[in-house]
């Protein structure tokens, strides 16, 4: 799987939403590639952040939020790569 396919996937991963055989790809995969792990990290604190502030029956970040937050995260990590 490559990075691109992971941040696609990331949000559902975290809101435990995908299938045992995908989780378990996305773990091998973001163990050894940093850009990953820093993506994770931060998609994580964000929704903890988001998860404090919002009604407690609103789990999901709202998708123009999640949207913007994953085009900033991309364009942060692909302006990383040389
Ligand atoms: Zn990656």
């Amino acid at each position: 799987m490559k990075c691109n396919e992971i941040f696609e996937k990331l949000g559902d991963y975290i809101d435990k939403d995908l299938e045992g055989d995908i989780c378990a790809e996305i773990e091998s995969h973001i163990k050894d590639c940093e850009p990953c792990i820093a993506f994770i990290n931060t998609l994580k604190k964000t929704v903890e952040l988001f998860h404090t502030v919002s009604e407690p029956e609103e789990p999901h970040i709202p998708e123009p939020v999640s949207n913007n937050l994953m085009e900033f995260l991309r364009k942060e990590i692909s302006s990383g790569e040389k």
